[in-house]
């Protein structure tokens, strides 16, 4: 998987992108990650202008579409140089929720541009022309792309084969099978006077793989029954 990363603050990626997972995914050669710095696609080289005052006197600033046009085209050079045709994405609050299907989805695609706004976003010719999917990660504003980009790539790069040692840690994570996950537990056996469900320590696999199901189809009826009524609908 090929990410390009579109954005004013690339210094903010540096360290999440180079530990645990994401780091080892990179270093196996599993995924590969280029930050681009908009500001260097301004036409103006003096100021690197990339703001400008919206049309309509809105309060704040909008990034103007010139310097983010190059920079996604530049993104879209380097794949096309090997062959590949990228999924645009933005980030932003309008976008669709971010879930476990759209990380699916997007973690079937070979190149990734991900696009991160700041000010009060990005001018709208660039979203109708360029941007393929805009994605949201929750109904609240940051205000950056940065966080949610990372959140992405992060989702992302979990699904691709050969980056989490053991891919049964994905398939029992929440939400794969379209449910939360059952609750989990490890040594010591007894904790605080609290002890460890009975089944889990009775080795009968067929049992344990019940209760986990059990537990997991009860945690997501009382916390989340949307996804029930969307699992049972599948
Ligand atoms: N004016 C925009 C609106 O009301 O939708 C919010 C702009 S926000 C301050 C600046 C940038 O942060 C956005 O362009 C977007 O890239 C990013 N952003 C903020 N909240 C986000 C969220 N919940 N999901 C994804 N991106 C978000």
């Amino acid at each position: 998987m090929l990410f390009d990363i579109l954005t004013l603050f690339p210094a903010m990626f540096e360290g999440a992108f180079s530990d645990s997972i994401i780091k080892r995914a990179v270093e196996k050669g599993l995924v590969s990650i280029g930050i681009r710095n908009i500001r260097d696609y301004s036409s103006d080289a003096r100021h690197q202008t990339v703001d400008d005052y919206p049309y309509g006197g809105d309060a704040g600033m909008l990034m103007k579409p010139e310097p983010l046009a190059s920079a996604i085209a530049a993104a879209r050079e380097r794949f096309r140089a090997i062959g590949k045709s990228p999924t645009v994405v933005y980030m932003t609050p309008a976008g669709r929720l971010l879930d476990q299907n759209i990380v699916k989805e997007l973690a079937k695609r070979e190149t990734l541009v991900i696009l991160c706004g700041r000010y009060k976003g990005i001018d709208q010719r660039i979203i109708d022309k360029y941007v393929d999917i805009e994605v949201s990660i929750g109904d609240y504003v940051l205000s950056g792309g940065e966080i949610p980009a990372m959140a992405l790539v992060d989702a992302v790069t979990r699904l691709i084969p050969g980056v989490l040692g053991n891919m049964d840690s994905a398939e029992t994570d929440s939400f794969h099978s379209g449910l939360l996950s059952h609750p989990q537990y490890t040594r010591p056996e007894v904790f605080e006077g609290v002890s460890v469900p009975e089944v889990l320590l009775s080795g009968h696999h067929a049992n344990i793989r019940e209760w986990q199901k059990r537990k997991s189809l009860e945690i997501t009826r009382e916390r989340r029954p949307d996804l029930l009524d969307r699992h049972c609908g599948d």
